[in-house]
């Protein structure tokens, strides 16, 4: 039996055989408004796993480091255990979501340069925007970390635009964790937690069609077949293989 050591809203955490490792199991139960809106996404948590694996992997390939070691399962991957650093970094190419409520930007503005934005991730207190400054002062992260966390967020989002690009899919923002690596007095600052449609905005090239949780937050319903839109375009999956894995999913 493996040693559940934390539920998230979107994953579980398993303790991994070796210590310095857990276990990611992908949910399909998905939240929107800080768990106001409550849902399930047939199949979600399979996509997420395949998709956040092609992807680690792909970005391990440039020399990003992060968390990702291997697959398991077909809900379950194996990973680093990281010191979470509790910030949530969101990077924008387009305007849309939160930054036009709160700016009166214009939906869907290409922007001119991408923006990097921090957020306190402490659910209690609804995630609330934060500047580097605050990140300093409290010591949430040290200057140096930032730097880091600021130059992985960039080279992450310019690999992923081009890659989803090269899939007719704009990757409008998204939102990364990062965590921290000790080995001796060595700190290595990694990406971490996942990376899928639950936290990327991903539009059609050609129609703007939403492709991602949007569609659960915004009740537009098809949310399980934007899902699996991205994950055939990624090629992570089959229409075949993902039918079959849902009939001997546990
Ligand atoms: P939430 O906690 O926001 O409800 P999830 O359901 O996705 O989110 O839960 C996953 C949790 O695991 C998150 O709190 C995330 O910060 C944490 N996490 C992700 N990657 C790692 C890692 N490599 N080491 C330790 N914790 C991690
Ligand atoms: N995001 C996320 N988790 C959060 C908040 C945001 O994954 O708790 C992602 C979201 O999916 C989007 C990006 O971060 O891709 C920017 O979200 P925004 O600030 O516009 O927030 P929202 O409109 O969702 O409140």
């Amino acid at each position: 039996m493996k040693k559940k050591i934390y539920e998230g809203k979107a994953k579980v955490i398993y303790k991994g055989k070796d210590p310095n490792t857990l276990i990611q199991y992908f949910k399909d139960d998905a939240t929107a408004f800080n768990n106001k809106k409550k849902g399930v996404i047939p199949g979600k948590g399979v996509i997420n796993n395949f998709i956040s694996e092609l992807l680690m992997t792909r970005l391990t390939d440039i020399n990003i480091p992060n968390h990702f070691i291997k697959r398991l399962n077909m809900r379950e991957q194996l990973i680093r255990k990281l010191e979470i650093i509790a910030i949530e970094v969101v990077v924008r190419n387009i305007a849309t979501g939160s930054l036009v409520k709160r700016l009166g930007i214009e939906e869907g503005k290409i922007l001119s340069r991408p923006i990097i934005e921090f957020y306190l991730k402490d659910d209690k207190l609804n995630d609330p925007i934060i500047s580097e400054e605050h990140i300093i002062a409290f010591e949430w992260a040290t200057h140096n970390e930032l730097e880091e966390i600021i130059s992985l967020s960039a080279r992450i989002n310019d690999f992923l635009t081009g890659y989803f690009y090269s899939q007719k899919i704009r990757l409008v923002d998204f939102k990364l964790e990062f965590g921290r690596l000790w080995e001796n007095h060595d700190c290595t600052i990694m990406l971490a937690d996942e990376i899928s449609p639950d936290n990327c905005r991903l539009w059609d090239m050609q129609t703007n069609e939403k492709l991602d949780k949007d569609r659960f937050r915004q009740d537009l319903g098809k949310v399980d077949k934007a899902y699996k839109e991205v994950a055939y375009r990624l090629g992570v999956l089959s229409e075949k293989e993902f039918k079959k894995v849902l009939k001997n999913d546990f």
